[in-house]
């Protein structure tokens, strides 16, 4: 796809959706990445699983776990208990208690800035450092998870099988001034119009500029 219809793609989406700040995004409302500590430990525990139950198991954890420290210190089984209501709850349980013990003792509490430090993290990939890098270090890095990963690629602005490949595509082709908010708008047109099953092309501000072959119009 050339680079007018990539701008012209940001320009509508840009116009179209707010960015998270602005709205009533469920993540905010319900103090998931106040601080950077609950920023990392909430997207740690958002892999492979819905944010409905990303929040249920953060409501749980935060009241009994606020540091580094005492998620190292906490009994595995409780932790276990806490954040049951997300996918993978055990191997998360040990991957954050590995986590908390590197932050703390390898680097003296202090969550790394940079890409390559950030993914040496136990359960931490790439899309959860994209994520930290874009929302709480304010870089401008654009992270791709399923929504954002099918809609790019539906639309023609990348061909890429793995999102890690997508990630790269997107950070390479998408004009500097719009890197910032370019996951908001993304997932918010992924979720809510370009939906996996059957998009909505009908209503769709993008059909124009879309080169997937099975629109549903
Ligand atoms: S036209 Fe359809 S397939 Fe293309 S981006 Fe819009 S909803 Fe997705």
């Amino acid at each position: 796809m050339n680079q007018n219809k990539i701008s012209k793609i940001y320009e509508i989406l840009s116009t179209t959706y707010q960015t998270f700040d602005q709205t009533d995004d469920e993540w905010m409302t319900n103090g998931l990445s106040s601080t950077p500590f609950k920023s990392l430990v909430s997207v740690a525990l958002s892999t492979m699983t819905t944010s409905k139950r990303t929040i249920n198991a953060c409501k749980a954890l935060y009241p009994k776990v606020a540091s580094f420290e005492e998620l190292m210190n906490i009994d595995e089984a409780e932790l276990v208990q806490l954040i049951k209501p997300v996918a993978h709850y055990n191997r998360k349980a040990k991957n954050l208690k590995k986590m908390s013990r590197q932050i703390i003792e390898d680097r003296n509490g202090e969550i790394p800035r940079t890409a390559e430090e950030l993914m040496s993290l136990a359960g931490i990939g790439r899309k959860c450092t994209d994520i930290m890098l874009n929302f709480v270090f304010d870089e401008p890095t654009i992270a791709v998870d399923t929504h954002v990963h099918r809609l790019v690629n539906r639309l023609g602005m990348v061909n890429a099988t793995s999102a890690e490949e997508t990630a790269n595509v997107l950070s390479k082709i998408t004009p500097k001034e719009y890197k910032k908010h370019a996951h908001e708008w993304l997932i918010q047109h992924g979720m809510n119009i370009c939906k996996a099953r059957v998009p909505k092309c009908q209503e769709c501000t993008l059909v124009d500029l879309c080169g997937y072959d099975r629109k549903k119009l």
